[in-house]
């Protein structure tokens, strides 16, 4: 097991670790082991029209009409889409759009609310 590293708040040398969190007896800040890392740059890859970084359960309105593949439906310009999920591939966005169902949007499209 690693060194814990010093306390990011007071830089104390004595924070120990307890499970998945590291504990400053100085200051009692607790932290969290775990490297967040990983999340920050999936969620800074998938971008709105406006360079914003979407994530997991936010809500977009869409910028442009867009045509759903296989039906006369088309998705107008500032339908708003709550709860989106990021995925990978050309399409980033899946999402349930209220009257239509589930579809996927390109993120390019879309816009954070
Ligand atoms: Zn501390």
């Amino acid at each position: 097991m690693s060194q814990p590293p010093n306390c990011p708040l007071c830089s104390s040398t004595y924070a120990y670790q307890d499970r998945s969190l590291f504990i400053c007896p100085e200051c009692g800040h607790e932290w969290s082991s775990e490297q967040p890392a990983e999340t920050a740059s999936q969620e800074s890859s998938i971008r709105d029209a406006n360079g914003n970084p979407l994530a997991d359960g936010d809500t977009i309105t869409v910028t442009k009409n867009l045509k759903v593949k296989g039906s006369s439906s088309v998705i107008k310009v500032g339908t708003k889409v709550k709860n989106i999920r990021l995925v990978e591939g050309d399409h980033d966005i899946d999402c349930k759009i209220p009257g239509i169902g589930a579809m996927k949007l390109k993120s390019q499209f879309v816009k954070k609310v």
